[in-house]
């Protein structure tokens, strides 16, 4: 008899119970219980439901990656009797379980250590924000300190912020072609006064020429 793992919230499912559905390509999926088959049946992706070991795992919320897991495994091939192993195996069994549990327990403490500074930093924006409710004076004066130094980092960090977000690289680029977009205005400037002023010496000149034609027609 062997004990079977639901498909979609991963839990053990024990002989004479749950519900199996086998697809079209005989593929088998086992449920627990229904929950889990209703859940299977409307398409819900178990990595995104809360109750499920594969959110759990793929969260972060449990041990994933570690050598403990590597013991339990499934052979197909049968192995010659031998009662030195069998013995060792049955004896190492317990002291797995121990150190899976040790092992999961110490992971367990280490995720709330991290939940526990959450849980400050919680404590303190709400004492901040509410700060007009305490009646003591000597308390709220000691809150008041922390909100001056709580907007002093958080003015620091805009500016960091705002630093970032301008994007140095882009604006030189805008910089640059803007002082091209002028240079060229100029030269365009320049260049119509330029003509026009060749223009009017050149209409000069022709007068002049002119002039000269009719002074040297007159001199003939
Ligand atoms: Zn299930």
């Amino acid at each position: 008899m062997r004990i079977e793992t639901c498909y979609f919230c991963s839990g053990p499912i024990y002989p004479g119970h749950g519900i199996v559905f086998v697809r079209n390509d005989s593929k088998m999926f086992r449920f627990c219980r229904s929950k889990c088959h209703r859940a299977f049946k409307a398409k819900k992706n178990p990595r995104k439901i809360r109750w499920t070991k594969a959110y759990r795992k793929t969260h972060g919320k449990e041990l994933v990656t570690d050598p403990i897991y590597d013991f339990e495994k499934i052979k197909d091939t049968t192995i010659k009797y031998d009662r030195k192993v069998w013995v060792d195996t049955i004896q190492a069994m317990g002291k797995i379980e121990e150190l899976k549990k040790k092992k999961e327990d110490k992971f367990f403490e280490r995720r709330m250590k991290r939940a526990e500074k959450d849980k400050k930093k919680q404590m303190k924006s709400n004492l901040i924000k509410h700060s007009v409710l305490i009646s003591d004076p000597k308390i709220r004066e000691k809150v008041e300190k922390l909100k001056e130094e709580e907007d002093e980092k958080r003015k620091l960090k805009e500016e960091k912020n705002k630093n970032k977000n301008l994007n140095v690289g882009l604006n030189k680029i805008m910089d640059i072609e803007y002082n091209i977009k002028e240079e060229k205005n100029e030269n365009k400037k320049e260049n119509k006064k330029e003509s026009k002023k060749d223009k009017k010496e050149g209409q000069k000149n022709s007068g002049d020429k002119n002039q000269n034609k009719k002074s040297k027609k007159k001199k003939e």
